[in-house]
């Protein structure tokens, strides 16, 4: 549940052409270090990994390459930035005194290879969720059954992440993305415009199932980063989290799982035959999630599978 920018290190830039300010690469590597060794004990001790912010924060911003700040400019380079550096500097102040995070500074997170545009109203894409695009690609590998993989759906889309890893997984397929926040719809289909994806993707404003009415057993698969943490859990989330980020998107219900029991109970009426359902959960869940698929009684192949630090977060199961 950390909100560590993913991926500092991606090959896309988004310098907005426009805007562009010069400064002179010694003027900027002083500030830099300054803002590192700024940085207190305690906010070194963090559970954010600020140094990484800072450098996220100063690539998102200008155009040097992760290299580049492990060099000292020469005295004559001069370096472009989206913003005076006096701007930069008020947004990194922001990002210490008021905790929000490094993303809404500015407007941007990457997600797999995506360059995304987020809000508040929109979950920050975390790069733990960027698995279920790999699980939903194997599962159409090894499944003769969803070979012909071409009906999706995206349950609670957010910024549009899920549906442009999938659409972009599956060039044939079609994905139908649901949220019931209206902005977040807005902003998952601007995202799915600036990939060109908007064509792959049908967007519905609504509650989980309820705007696929008229597509039963046509799914060959459902993936879904539903919101999964209990209540009472919310408050004791990093401030970045629980003070800026949509609770719509993260409070699960009293133990965490209601959407979870929504969808594992209706999806079998959507997937066809052989058709997936891939789900993240939170840490702490898996047992309860696999009781919820078995008992739900049309599920075969039930699978727990662990994100990148062996922690068991996603389910996967198969329409009988
Ligand atoms: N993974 C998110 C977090 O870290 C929670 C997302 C969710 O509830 N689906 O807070």
């Amino acid at each position: 549940m950390v909100l560590n920018p993913s991926n500092p290190v991606q090959p896309q830039k988004s310098l907005n052409l426009n805007n562009r300010f010069q400064v002179s690469g010694q003027r900027l590597w002083q500030w830099y270090q300054h803002a590192i060794a700024d940085l207190s004990q305690e906010q070194l001790r963090s559970r954010v990994d600020l140094k990484q912010e800072l450098d996220w924060l100063l690539l998102e911003v200008s155009e040097l390459e992760p290299l580049d700040l492990r060099l000292t400019p020469s005295e004559s380079q001069q370096i472009q930035l989206q913003m005076p550096l006096t701007e930069l500097q008020q947004l990194w102040q922001q990002r210490l005194a008021e905790n929000r995070p490094v993303q809404h500074l500015t407007g941007t997170a990457h997600w797999r290879q995506f360059h995304l545009q987020v809000s508040k109203d929109v979950l920050i894409p975390r790069p733990e969720t960027e698995l279920l695009i790999d699980l939903a690609m194997d599962a159409a590998h090894n499944s003769a059954r969803l070979q012909e993989a071409n009906l999706w759906a995206d349950l609670g889309t957010g910024s549009g992440a899920i549906s442009l890893g999938l659409a972009m997984a599956f060039p044939q397929a079609t994905v139908h993305t649901v949220d019931c926040s209206q902005a977040a719809l807005a902003m998952a289909q601007r995202n799915s415009q600036t990939y060109g994806l908007d064509q792959q993707i049908h967007f519905h404003l609504g509650e989980w199932f309820q705007p696929l009415v008229g597509l039963e057993s046509q799914f060959s698969g459902i993936v879904s980063n539903p919101p999964y943490i209990p209540t009472a859990v919310l408050p004791t989330l990093q401030p970045e989290v629980f003070e800026y980020e949509p609770h719509l998107a993260l409070d699960g219900g009293t133990d965490g799982l209601e959407a979870m029991r929504e969808i594992v109970a209706i999806a079998p009426q959507y997937l066809q035959p052989g058709g997936v359902l891939l789900l993240e959960m939170m840490s702490g869940q898996d047992k309860a999630v696999e009781a919820l698929l078995i008992n739900q009684g049309q599920y075969e192949q039930i699978q727990i599978y662990p994100d990148l630090a062996d922690i068991p977060r996603f389910a996967q199961a198969y329409r009988i």
